[in-house]
């Protein structure tokens, strides 16, 4: 039994992509309002072991193979970096000459050893969802300790040793940080970031979309303005 899911394959850029969640259930460093996947007991930030990982393994392999996937994008519920055996499955995904992009929240490439790891990847997404400490700890609980200087301080550190594609995405959320000085604020830090390709995302899912979510035309000229910086 393999506790890996999947997503069905898409074309992006001409590429096959597999997505790919490497974790049972949600464990991540944050606990977001927003977050799709709900509420989690399991705030962690340290590297966990679960069962079957040999089982979730070799079915990857065989996802791989059926689905003739040349990207495969680990997109996980939650922090992806806190399976213990992340490492051995990009490995396994580099074996076969694949691409391999990570979805991480980005706080945790800022720690060597997490770093290392995502060293492995062609391409890493980092995010962002608040620019003031107050937002980040009332919107996106992290574990106690943590600080949004922190967090973005991680990720320039990140990507300036990284060789691979560093993006970034820039989620919206009405009155978090859609208002013309957040707008400012991030793009100073996206020149701080320096990431090789952006991207503007908003709130999809329904149950907050009512709350937290801009309309097209505000969408629209937020996307511009970070997208011709
Ligand atoms: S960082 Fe992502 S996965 Fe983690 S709690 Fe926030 S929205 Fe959910």
């Amino acid at each position: 039994m393999s506790y890996f899911s999947y997503k069905d394959v898409y074309v992006e850029d001409g590429k096959k992509v597999l997505e790919v969640n490497i974790l049972p259930e949600k464990y991540c460093n944050f606990d977001c309002i927003f977050c799709p996947i709900g509420r989690s007991q399991n705030k962690i930030d340290t590297q966990m072991s679960f069962d079957k990982t040999d089982s979730s393994l070799i079915e990857l392999e065989s996802m791989i193979k059926n689905t003739k996937a040349e990207l495969i994008f680990i997109n996980s519920k939650g922090e992806a970096l806190v399976n213990s055996k992340i490492g051995k499955i990009i490995d396994l995904i580099k074996s076969k000459g694949l691409i391999v992009r990570l979805l991480s929240n980005g706080y945790l490439l800022g720690r060597d050893e997490y770093r290392e790891i995502a060293n492995k990847c062609d391409e890493v997404v980092g995010e962002i969802n608040v620019i003031t400490e107050k937002d980040f700890q009332k919107a996106q609980r992290p574990i106690e300790g943590y600080t949004l200087e922190e967090y973005i301080s991680n990720m320039i550190s990140f990507n300036k040793q990284y060789k691979g594609k560093f993006i970034f995405d820039v989620h919206i959320i009405r009155g978090y940080n859609d208002n013309e000085e957040s707008i400012h604020e991030i793009k100073n830090i996206i020149k701080k970031i320096s990431p090789d390709k952006i991207i503007v995302s908003r709130m999809d899912d329904e149950i907050f979309k009512k709350k937290l979510g801009i309309t097209d035309e505000r969408f629209e000229e937020i996307s511009n303005a970070l997208l011709n910086i």
